[in-house]
C-alpha cells in the first residue's frame, strides 16, 4: 500500500517541493478508490485538496468523483487541463480522476503544479480497449515520482487482470466505464477475446 513520503505535512511545515503520483490500471481495478483514499488522508492532515475530472465523464454525478463502490468525493469538472492552472493555485494537493480522457497538455500542467510545490495525484486507465497506452497517461507515468498499478480480477478465469475487455460493439475509444460494456481480463483471456472479435 502506498504511504505518503511526507504524511505529516501541513501548512506550517509545508515542504517546498511537490511531486506527481500516478494510480493506473484497468477498469474495476480500484483506481478511483485509491485516489479517494489518498485524498481523504490529505484532508485529515488538514491540507487544501482540490479534485478535477474531465467534463466528459458524466456517468453518475456532475460534481462528485464517484467510484463503483459509491465512495464519493466532491470534484470540479473541467473542459481543458489548462483550467487546473487557474483553479488549483493555492492547493496543497490536487487530484485528477479519469485522467485518460484529458488532452495531451495534462502532463505539462501536472509538471507545472508539482513545480509550484503541489502534490499531484493522477488516476486513470493505462490502456484503452485495444490494449494500447491511453492518452496522456504514459507521459505522466514517465515524469511521476510514484507510479502505482492497481489490478482487477479476470472475470473469465480469476487471475490478476490488467486489461479492459470491451463487450459492446463499435470502436470509439472514448466509451465510459459501465459494467455491461467492459470486463476486466488477464492477458491470456484478453488475447483470446480479441481474436474472436
Ligand atoms: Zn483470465
Amino acid at each position: 500500500m502506498f504511504i505518503e513520503p511526507q504524511s505529516g505535512r501541513n501548512k506550517d511545515t509545508r515542504n517546498s517541493t511537490g511531486w506527481i503520483e500516478v494510480v493506473c490500471g484497468s477498469m474495476f481495478s480500484g483506481k478511483t478508490e485509491e485516489l479517494i483514499r489518498r485524498l481523504n488522508r490529505a484532508k485529515i492532515a488538514k491540507l487544501k485538496v482540490e479534485i478535477f475530472k474531465p467534463a466528459i465523464d458524466t456517468r453518475y454525478d456532475e460534481v462528485d468523483v464517484v467510484s463503483h463502490n459509491e465512495n464519493a468525493i466532491r470534484s470540479t469538472p473541467i473542459h481543458s487541463s489548462q483550467d487546473m492552472l487557474l483553479l488549483a493555485g493555492n492547493c496543497d494537493v490536487v487530484g485528477v480522476d479519469e485522467a485518460q480522457f484529458f488532452d495531451e497538455g495534462l502532463k505539462e500542467v501536472c509538471v507545472k503544479l508539482a513545480n509550484q510545490g503541489i502534490r499531484v495525484i493522477v488516476a486513470g486507465l493505462d490502456m484503452d480497449f485495444a490494449g494500447n497506452p491511453f492518452g496522456p497517461i504514459p507521459d505522466l507515468m514517465a515524469v511521476a515520482e510514484f507510479v502505482t498499478k492497481v489490478h482487477a480480477i479476470c472475470v473469465q478465469c480469476g487471475e490478476v487482470a490488467s486489461y479492459s475487455f470491451r463487450l459492446a460493439e463499435g470502436d470509439k475509444t472514448v466509451m465510459l466505464g459501465e459494467t455491461e460494456s467492459y470486463e476486466a481480463r488477464c492477458r491470456k483471456c484478453f488475447v483470446e477475446g480479441m481474436k474472436k472479435n
